[in-house]
């Protein structure tokens, strides 16, 4: 098996807080330079170009664009270096959904007004399945072997959460909603942001193992800890906020492509109007004389480059912000916490055996260190899947975030190989023998996480604000990593500055 660790771009990153590499000596004069090409700073890009005729430019730090939603590409397919799915937007997310339509993923409407969903894109069967007791059930909540006890508890959870999410807060809005800050302010509700997810559950009487790994589950996956890192807040928007439609699926269906949302990524690519300047760290923004200066350093040669701008829009995470802003940044990403995480790209020469169900889009280990894998090329209209790429996620929350990040960067391919096998032998015993490949990229700062108190302190809405000519625009702004809050920060950035 080869492979290697691919990224990102680690030591030239960390040179941020190694002191100011050079200033350049050369000024290019731009109207607009946005500093990082992940979906925030993608959408701001696509919403300039839609009016704005000056000259914008995009920096990015890494060699392709993307970030978080970046992608790669196989012989057996493309496959996501991170975010892999969309789920179906709601009635607070009108942005996604007309950008949606303008992509032909949304291709009409039905007499109800349900949005029609092109099927290439839906999620094909069989969604999801899950390894417990030695084989593969359907789906993912756990029902090999449970007791009608715990399953009537799974069911009571779900019945809970399906009236949260059709409830109102005092003000008239939804509890939870997607963006977040159009969720209801009712302090009934943020109070829960305060104590944890697993003290809520606790409280309210789930207790049935089966349900309580479930959940556990599904905070890993969006947030990176698990029920007792995350807030009760956040644990309850998780089940509670998506209330998408389609005429043509059930609203638990997610978009999704061989890319992952590095599908997306090539869309907004292609209708943007900037120069892309890639493989270059900008580390210094600076307000001065009415114009912004904006330092970079390429990242091959070193070389200082420098801009002129009338307006800059910084979509990278607020702990970067804050070291390019200086004594400006002003506190900026003080208490936020960004767990790391492992995506392993296996590329197969078939797809390995287990017993029970068959494969799946989402798969997944119970109890398993991981979150199981995603198959690259499900989508594809093909009765036997053959070569595939299968791609492994891990939050590396064994350990606090610092802890887990500084033992995982000096981890060697082997050893990350190695972690990656030892959870998917369980279900898949031949796994060594079908993997030709397996790449692997530690993201050292993965995703923001809604730990208590974060979500409702106030800090999110100040370090949102703008600073004299220097915007911002990215997830982390909204406490929670998600496709939907990246690409709305984005669009309302880009407005404030056509504004
Ligand atoms: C493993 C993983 C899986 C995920 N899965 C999903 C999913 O399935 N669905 C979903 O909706 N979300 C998922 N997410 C969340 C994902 O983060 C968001 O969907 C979205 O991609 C975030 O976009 P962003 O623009 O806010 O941030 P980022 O992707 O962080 O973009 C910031 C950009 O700034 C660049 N940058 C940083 N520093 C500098 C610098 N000094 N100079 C220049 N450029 C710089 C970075 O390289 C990056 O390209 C996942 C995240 C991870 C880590």
């Amino acid at each position: 098996m080869e492979g290697t660790i691919v990224g990102p771009s680690m030591a030239v990153g960390h040179r941020l807080r190694e002191g100011r590499p050079p200033s350049p000596s050369r000024w290019d004069r731009a109207d607009v330079v946005i500093v990082g090409g992940g979906i925030a700073g993608l959408a701001a890009a696509r919403e300039l170009a839609r009016e704005f005729r000056g000259n914008v430019v995009l920096v990015e730090l890494e060699s392709d664009l993307g970030g978080n939603s970046s992608w790669g590409q196989a012989t057996a397919s493309a496959y996501p270096w991170g975010a892999h799915y969309v789920p179906l937007p709601g009635r607070e997310a009108p942005e996604v959904v007309a950008l949606f339509e303008e992509l032909g993923v949304i291709t009409g409407q039905d007499s109800s007004g349900r949005p029609i969903y092109r099927e290439q894109y839906l999620c094909h069967d069989p969604h999801e399945r899950l390894f417990l007791h030695g084989r593969w059930q359907e789906g993912l909540i756990p029902q090999l072997g449970v007791s009608a006890d715990d399953r009537a508890e799974a069911d009571r959870f779900l019945a809970r959460m399906q009236t949260l999410r059709e409830s109102t807060g005092t003000d008239g809005r939804p509890l939870f909603a997607i963006p977040v800050d159009r969720s209801s302010a009712d302090p009934a509700w943020r109070g829960l942001d305060l104590e944890t997810f697993s003290t809520w559950l606790d409280r309210e009487g789930f207790r049935a193992r089966p349900l309580r790994w479930y959940l556990d589950y599904c905070c890993r996956d969006d947030f990176g800890l698990g029920t007792s890192g995350v807030s009760a807040w956040a644990g309850l928007h998780y089940f509670a906020a998506r209330g998408g439609e389609a005429a043509n699926a059930s609203s638990s269906t997610v978009v999704t492509w061989p890319h992952g949302n590095g599908w997306l990524v090539e869309r907004l690519r292609e209708r943007i109007r900037a120069t892309v300047r890639r493989g270059c760290l900008v580390h210094a923004v600076r307000e001065e004389g009415g114009r912004v200066r904006v330092e970079g350093m390429d990242a091959k040669t070193g070389e200082a480059v420098g801009w002129d701008a009338g307006r800059v829009i910084l979509a990278v995470p607020q702990f970067i912000a804050a070291r390019m802003l200086g004594e400006a940044g002003g506190g900026r990403g003080t208490g936020a916490v960004y767990p790391p995480w492992l995506v392993a790209n296996l590329s197969v020469d078939r797809l390995p055996t287990g017993r029970g169900m068959e494969a799946a889009w989402d798969n997944v280990l119970y109890e398993g260190r991981g979150l199981g894998y995603v198959i690259a090329n499900h989508q594809e209209v093909q009765s036997v899947v053959r070569e595939s790429v299968l791609t492994y996620y891990l939050p590396l929350d064994h350990a606090a975030p610092t802890e887990a990040r500084r033992e995982a960067s000096t981890w060697t391919w082997e050893q990350a190989r190695d972690v990656v096998l030892a959870d998917l032998r369980r279900a898949h015993p031949d796994i060594a023998d079908v993997t030709r490949r397996m790449d692997i990229r530690i993201w050292g700062h993965g995703m923001i996480c809604p730990v208590p108190g974060f979500l409702w302190s106030g800090r999110r809405t100040d370090w949102a604000r703008p600073v004299g000519r220097i915007d911002f625009a990215h997830s982390d702004l909204s406490g929670m990593s998600l496709f939907e809050e990246a690409y709305i920060r984005g669009v309302e950035a880009g407005r404030r500055v056509l504004t």
